[in-house]
């Protein structure tokens, strides 16, 4: 089981271990543990190169040595980065992510690519090429989407913590159902470049961990501004791990009433109310808030996102990379098949659901709708904040449903991101940590902060797992 990253950092400096080892150690769990398929590719040439370069510099910051895992959207030179996609089966990028760029630069040692749902359009997981990951909770529920790989991986004690990406929950919803912390940051706080896009003006880079405090230490590495993505933020870094001691007192906390409607388990709903009463007790001052277009958010993420995705993966037409079908035709034959054949079946939904939504008679109805619903789903945020400092609720309405349940029916399994899809839509930082259990299964309670505050977010959200342990719980304890 890995430990906090201060701890295992603690224990490099002091030589109770190398980084060599860390890395085995964290290779031969990942392979013991091949039955989660957390995984798509190992690295272990590449881990043990990078554990070497790594050794006797412990003192030059928190993740040097720390071994971790890539969520296999991020393009790694060298490694095979696939998306979850036949489209990519076999692509090996000639370059880094910004975020990968800057995980080496501090030498922690990715072991390889996580799992995950195909072009990160999912919401469980089992939209990948590579077959569905398990929850470690329970084998037979789904880890969450699109960053389950990441998620489980982090959750079994695989690895301390793992990259993953949310453009509409993907890394607060997977953190939920499987009992760990998942920070998504501002948009723009954090480089999309090298990062494969899906929705650009939602998708966003955040962090796995057991805890806020790890995510922290994630957060300090990646974030920051990047001339190569147009819509990262130019703006100096805050220091988050002086943020993490600010206290609880006075702080205000929003529960939108919103996120605890119709639909939310009984189970959840309770977990998440005793969160809050402990909150309380360390000094917070809850404030019945109202976010009253919240039910718009989930229509118009659904026409937002699947219109930008139908633009972003326009690239893959089997010419100059990605899966290309045999003895084509014609070039039209070359673009149907290589396109079919290469697609799964969600994206291939997707994509005729953008391209409809974007096409001329269509797009004031709902394109340009969508948009303005956006527009007054964030303003629902901005007038909130003007009494509350955090909004807070449950992060999913479920703990992990079964694998298998919702494949049928898309809308029951998009309604999964029902209390993640407007913190995307509004550009917001916010991070689910664990809140306990219902019926033996984690509940994930979700924090939002505005814009470029993540500092009084992590400190929340550490102020709150120094009260509490429901963060060390670990599957099979
Ligand atoms: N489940 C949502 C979707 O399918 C969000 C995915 C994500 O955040 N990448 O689009």
């Amino acid at each position: 089981m890995a430990s906090g990253i201060a701890q295992l950092a603690q224990d490099l400096r002091a030589r109770k271990t190398s980084a060599t080892e860390l890395a085995q150690a964290a290779l031969a769990r990942a392979r013991a543990r091949a039955d989660l398929n957390a995984f798509i590719t190992l690295d272990e040439a590449g881990a043990l190169a990078t554990a070497q370069r790594a050794e006797g510099r412990f003192a030059n910051g928190a993740l040097v040595g720390i071994p971790f895992a890539h969520k296999d959207i991020f393009c790694t030179n060298g490694v095979r980065t696939t998306c979850a996609s036949r489209m990519l089966e076999n692509f090996v990028p000639p370059y880094d992510a910004g975020v990968v760029e800057h995980l080496r630069d501090v030498h922690a040692v990715s072991i390889g690519k996580t799992n995950m749902d195909e072009f990160a359009m999912g919401s469980s997981n089992e939209n990948s090429h590579f077959g569905a990951v398990k929850n470690p909770w329970d084998a037979t529920r789904v880890p969450g989407g699109s960053s389950g790989g990441s998620a489980a991986a982090v959750a079994a004690g695989i690895v301390p913590f793992a990259t993953g990406t949310d453009t509409g929950g993907s890394v607060r919803q997977p953190a939920a159902f499987c009992g760990i912390t998942g920070l998504k940051p501002t948009y723009g706080r954090v480089s999309r470049w090298g990062m494969i896009a899906y929705a650009s003006s939602l998708d966003c880079a955040g962090v796995l961990a057991r805890s806020a405090e790890d995510c922290m230490y994630v957060l300090s590495a990646i974030a920051g501004h990047d001339p190569r993505d147009a819509t990262s933020v130019a703006r100096g870094l805050d220091n988050y791990n002086a943020a993490l001691s600010t206290t609880l007192q006075g702080i205000k906390i929003g529960v939108a009433r919103e996120y605890f409607g119709a639909g939310v388990e009984s189970g959840v709903a309770a977990a998440v109310r005793y969160a809050l009463a402990q909150y309380e007790k360390l000094g917070a001052t809850l404030v019945d808030v109202s976010l009253p277009h919240a039910h718009l958010a989930i229509p118009a993420y659904y026409v937002i996102a699947p219109a930008e995705a139908s633009s972003n993966l326009a690239r893959y037409d089997g010419v100059r990379y990605g899966h290309r079908c045999a003895d084509p035709q014609t070039l039209e034959d070359l673009y149907t098949r290589s396109r079919g054949e290469g697609f799964g079946a969600e994206v291939r939904r997707r994509i005729l659901v953008g391209t409809y939504a974007l096409s001329a008679g269509y797009y004031d109805a709902y394109y340009l709708r969508a948009q303005r619903a956006r527009r007054v789903i964030a303003n629902d945020f901005v007038e909130a904040f003007k009494q509350v400092d955090l909004i807070a609720g449950p992060t999913t309405p479920t703990t992990a449903f079964k694998l298998g349940e919702k494949t049928a029916d898309p809308l029951a399994m998009y309604a999964a991101d029902v209390n993640t899809v407007a913190v995307n839509l509004a550009g917001l930082p916010a991070i689910s940590i664990p809140a306990g259990f219902s019926d033996g299964l984690p509940v994930g309670m979700q924090l939002i902060a505005p814009a470029f505050a993540e500092g009084p977010l992590l400190a929340a959200a550490h102020q709150f797992q120094s009260a509490t342990d429901w963060h060390t719980r670990s599957p099979g304890a």
